[in-house]
């Protein structure tokens, strides 16, 4: 009776045993509330599938990456082969012309970045050789 007479004193007029209460009530919903919250994201049936928001070209990344193709833009790095005049290194574009950025020593800090024209050859400083193939759209 004494110690629920100092604990009335320490938490003023609010009755000790309510305090306590409403705050296992609290933590017992914030717990239950961040178990629904794993359950929805953990169950596949409860996410929505992205190519339903998928629009556009996002929309055709997406199918594209659906089908097996996780490069369609040809953006991802890939090593140059012989790169010679007669054998130049292929680039795919939709487009007439395309940005290649070449790292010409393999030490290098910075790439050597060029455009490239459809149907021309260019040179790298390195004295690699690259022209573009046409590559139909996503
Ligand atoms: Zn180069």
């Amino acid at each position: 009776m004494r110690n629920i007479a100092k604990l009335n004193k320490t938490y003023g007029e609010q009755n000790f045993f309510f305090v306590k209460f409403k705050s296992y009530v609290l933590w017992n919903v914030r717990a239950l509330l961040l178990w629904l919250a794993m359950v929805n994201i953990t169950s596949s049936n409860l996410m929505n599938d992205p190519l339903e928001h998928a629009t556009g070209i996002e929309r055709r990344e997406v199918l594209a990456k659906a089908t097996g193709n996780d490069n369609p833009f040809d953006i991802k790095v890939f090593k140059r082969g012989a790169g010679t005049k007669e054998n130049p290194n292929l680039i795919p574009s939709a487009f007439d012309a395309r940005i290649v950025g070449c790292i010409c020593e393999e030490d290098q800090t910075y790439v050597q970045w060029m455009w490239l024209q459809k149907s021309t050859l260019k040179r790298s400083e390195c004295g690699h050789w690259f022209t573009l193939v046409e590559k139909a759209a996503v």
